[in-house]
């Protein structure tokens, strides 16, 4: 049986997520141990057990330990079966991760899966919507498969209530290459908001423009219905010929609205100065479909931890070894 110790590398949640999808995808049972070893809170939240349950299902496996706060689980995977599922993180956990945990496996599955998520769709430290819908599915979906995902409400922290549906139709995955993001397209910011009042959208956008040099009909803000709220995010998009980016800068109490428009586009300038195809959340979400491929090579800025950790616990279920080689354009070159 595999060992992980949860504490090592990021030691956060990514790495009980990442060895659930690989251990239904290679058939191999794990133990983990020091879940989440590194967070301020360790062990099972509602959204990992939640992750836990929806590996279980589709997996038809089996699992010992898993309650809220649990720092120590064993997972045996069964077969993994196409179908319908739904799952509610029953809190504003996010549905983004949920779906991150069971999509690889269900890509193995042997036909067409329809998923149902609930809860949150806009969390911190989590993917939003937007960017596993522009960002990460288009890549997917160049090594071959068919994922489609909708945003059908939004769910805030700490309300929750978001919905997302996606289709799933599998086909083996390619190998690919992402050395270059192409020409840019299009640039938008965007300030969401819900049940909050309309100047700290505005305050927002007014922070992002200091720092982006961006066309003026680039910026704007949305307003959602009150009753989804209290909610904000500041989505700042690129779109180039081959990947998009999506920089979130994700309101909350306490953090002043210039504040965190200011870091998010000072982070989407860095990416934009750079010629790497991938951000740092995109290259270590990049990581599993890339092993499942068998390997591939894309370019990205410098990696994060997630990644590095990623690249470890998928060397440990595969033997697959990602390298990363920083480049003299002051891209890194993610290869396997
Ligand atoms: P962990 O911190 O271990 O729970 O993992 C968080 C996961 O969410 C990683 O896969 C990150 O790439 C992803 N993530 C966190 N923040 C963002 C963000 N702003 N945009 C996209 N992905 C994110």
């Amino acid at each position: 049986m595999i060992s992980i110790d949860g504490a090592e590398g990021e030691g956060g949640g990514q790495v009980l997520r990442n060895a659930l999808a690989l251990s239904l995808v290679t058939g191999q049972p794990f133990r983990i141990s020091n879940i989440r070893g590194k967070r301020e809170k360790p062990g099972l939240m509602r959204q990992h057990l939640t992750a836990v349950e929806a590996a279980c299902a589709i997996g038809q496996a089996e699992c010992d330990g898993a309650a809220i706060g649990a720092r120590e689980l064993v997972f045996r995977p069964g077969a993994v079966r196409a179908g319908t599922y739904r799952f509610a993180v029953g809190t504003a956990g996010s549905t983004g991760l949920v779906l991150q945990t069971i999509l690889m496996p269900l890509l193995r599955a042997d036909g067409p899966s329809q998923l149902v998520l609930e809860g949150g769709t806009h969390n911190m430290a989590a993917p939003p919507f937007d960017f596993i819908a522009r960002s990460f599915l288009p890549i997917l979906n160049r090594m071959g498969p068919r994922v489609e995902a909708r945003l059908v409400r939004h769910g805030f922290y700490p309300r929750g209530g978001g919905r997302i549906e996606v289709d799933i139709e599998p086909a083996p995955l390619a190998r690919i290459e992402c050395m270059e993001r192409g020409a840019l397209r299009r640039v938008c910011a965007t300030a969401l908001f819900a049940g909050l009042p309309f100047e700290i959208a505005d305050r927002e956008i007014g922070a992002a423009r200091k720092v982006l040099d961006w066309p003026e009909d680039a910026f704007g803000v949305r307003q959602l219905p009150p009753e989804l709220g209290p909610g904000n995010v500041l989505l700042l998009e690129a779109e180039f010929e081959r990947v998009t980016e999506i920089v979130t800068g994700f309101g909350r109490l306490g953090v002043p609205a210039e504040r965190l428009a200011k870091r998010a586009s000072q982070r989407m300038a860095g990416y934009l100065a750079c010629p790497a195809f991938a951000g740092p959340y995109l290259a270590d979400q990049l990581l599993l479909p890339f092993a499942l491929a068998g390997g591939g090579a894309f370019t990205t800025v410098r990696p994060s931890q997630h990644s590095r950790t990623a690249a470890d616990v998928i060397a440990l279920f595969t033997g697959l070894r990602f390298t990363f080689a920083q480049q003299s354009d002051g891209t890194h070159l993610v290869s396997a």
